[in-house]
Parts: structure tokens; C-alpha cells; sequence
């Protein structure tokens, strides 16, 4: 269920529906409209929204989770807590009118309760109990309290830890940064300093970061069956002229080159 409702946020409303990075056809989406439900978040077009601001106005009060307001603020607080009127005012010209024409977008903000319900609560408890006769009590307590909880908490690291430790290969003026931990915790969103520079890659990462980056495997798995198509990621030469512009020196790509020049 952790994997499940994570690709949901990762594969779907984040690398998909928010960042167009490449397409999916409809059982895809399909499939993502599920595993998101499961993890009983925000509706998409909130959650795409949210997103986009926070891409756009990264750590300012348009920012619907700046750190700038503190590390709880971006991890939790902004939940908690009436959105700033920054945001309101900026999110009112966002334009989410490409998420709008996809039928199962829309489908899944006209039922968004009922899915949650079904798929984040009621089978993940249902199931143990019916099919390998789980308690009740243990369905309840590792479903709607433990996995949700780890679920919400995992996601949320990308806004506070991932903007307050790390290291900042890709561009070193911005906050964000890439975090081996977050990475773990979230299925390969933790390369979060790229993913800044380089927000319609999908793999949120470069070549060769595929540790623990099973969003990608997974997507990548969906592009041989057909049903994803159409991945956007950047050429390496950009990736690493980028690196030798903007960066703060700890790309290892830097240190090879270091290593190989002391040889001589
Ligand atoms: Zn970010
Ligand atoms: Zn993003």
C-alpha cells in the first residue's frame, strides 16, 4: 500500500498530470487515479495546482508551503493553517485548463470522496481481514493510521527536508536540494535540486540516479507496454553544462574529473 499510494502521487499528479514530463493513455491513468485516491490526499486539480504554484513561486508566500515561513511550515503547518493571501490572489491566474480536458481528472474531482474512501480505507482494511484473515482491530491500525500517516509524512519531506538539507549540483541559488533520504522515502523524488532545474524530466532525475527510484523503473515499465509514451528529459550535454553554470561543485561528475586530472 506504501508503493501503491506513493506511485500515485509520484507517477500521477506529480510527474504526470503536474509536469506533463510524457503522456498516459487512458488504463494508466486510470491506474493513477486509483493509486492516488489511496492515498487520500488533496483532489488532483488541487494537488496540480498547489504544485504548479509551488514550482512557479518556490519559496516565496505565493509558495503554498515556503520554507522561508519555517521547516514545520513547509512539512505540515501549511496544512493545518488558512493559505496565505499571496497564493490566493497569484493561483487565481493559474491555468489548469489541461488537466480539465482529461476525462479521469475530472471523474476523480466529481468523486473524490467516495474513491478515498474505497481505496484508501475500505479495501486496504477489507482485504487482509477477508482474504488471510487479518483482525480487524490490526486492518485498522496499519491501514488508516500507520500507512496513511507514513504515507503523508513521506510525501511531505520533499517540501521541508528536501528545501533544508542536501546538495545543490544542478544550481546552487535555490533552495531545493537533492536528498538520498528523501529519495528512499519517496520512491525517487528526492533528487529535488534537479528536479527544480529540470521540472519536465521524467525521471526527476538524472541518468544513472536510479537508486530507490522505482517511479521511474515503474514509468518506464508502462512506456514498454504502451502506455506511457512521449518521455521528456533533457539531452547530457545540457545536463552537464548546467552542472559546470550553476552548480555547487558536488556533482560526482566533478570529482571524476578532479580525480582523472590529478593523473597527470
Ligand atoms: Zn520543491
Ligand atoms: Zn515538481
Amino acid at each position: 500500500m506504501y508503493f501503491i499510494s506513493n506511485i500515485g502521487v509520484s507517477g500521477g499528479a506529480h510527474r504526470l498530470w503536474t509536469h506533463k514530463s510524457y503522456k498516459a493513455k487512458l488504463p494508466l491513468r486510470i491506474l493513477f487515479l486509483i493509486c492516488f485516491s489511496a492515498c487520500a490526499q488533496n483532489t488532483i486539480c488541487s494537488w496540480v495546482k498547489n504544485h504548479r504554484m509551488h514550482h512557479k513561486y518556490c519559496d516565496t508566500n505565493a509558495d503554498p508551503h515556503t520554507t522561508q515561513r519555517g521547516f514545520f511550515y513547509g512539512h505540515v503547518g501549511w496544512v493545518l493553517m488558512k493559505e496565505h493571501p499571496e497564493f490566493t490572489k497569484k493561483s487565481k491566474q493559474l491555468d489548469l485548463s489541461d488537466i480539465l480536458s482529461d476525462p479521469v481528472v475530472v471523474f476523480g474531482e466529481r468523486y473524490f470522496l467516495l474513491l478515498q474512501l474505497i481505496f484508501g480505507f475500505i479495501l486496504p482494511t477489507a482485504v487482509p481481514i477477508y482474504l488471510w484473515n487479518e483482525t480487524w482491530s490490526r486492518a485498522i491500525i496499519s491501514q488508516v493510521f500507520i500507512r496513511y500517516m507514513i504515507t503523508l509524512n513521506a510525501v511531505w519531506t520533499i517540501n521541508s527536508i528536501a528545501h533544508v538539507w542536501g546538495t545543490k549540483p544542478y544550481d546552487k541559488n535555490i533552495k531545493p536540494s537533492d536528498n538520498n533520504y528523501v529519495n528512499f522515502l519517496t520512491i525517487g523524488e528526492g533528487y529535488h535540486n534537479f528536479h527544480h532545474v529540470f521540472p519536465w524530466d521524467y525521471r526527476s532525475s538524472e541518468k544513472g540516479n536510479n537508486r530507490f527510484n522505482y517511479t521511474t523503473s515503474f514509468i518506464d515499465i508502462c512506456a514498454k507496454l504502451g502506455q506511457a509514451y512521449d518521455l521528456k528529459y533533457p539531452s547530457e550535454n545540457l545536463i552537464k553544462n548546467i552542472i559546470l553554470s550553476r552548480g555547487d561543485g558536488t556533482h560526482s561528475m566533478l570529482s571524476e574529473v578532479s580525480i582523472s586530472e590529478s593523473d597527470y
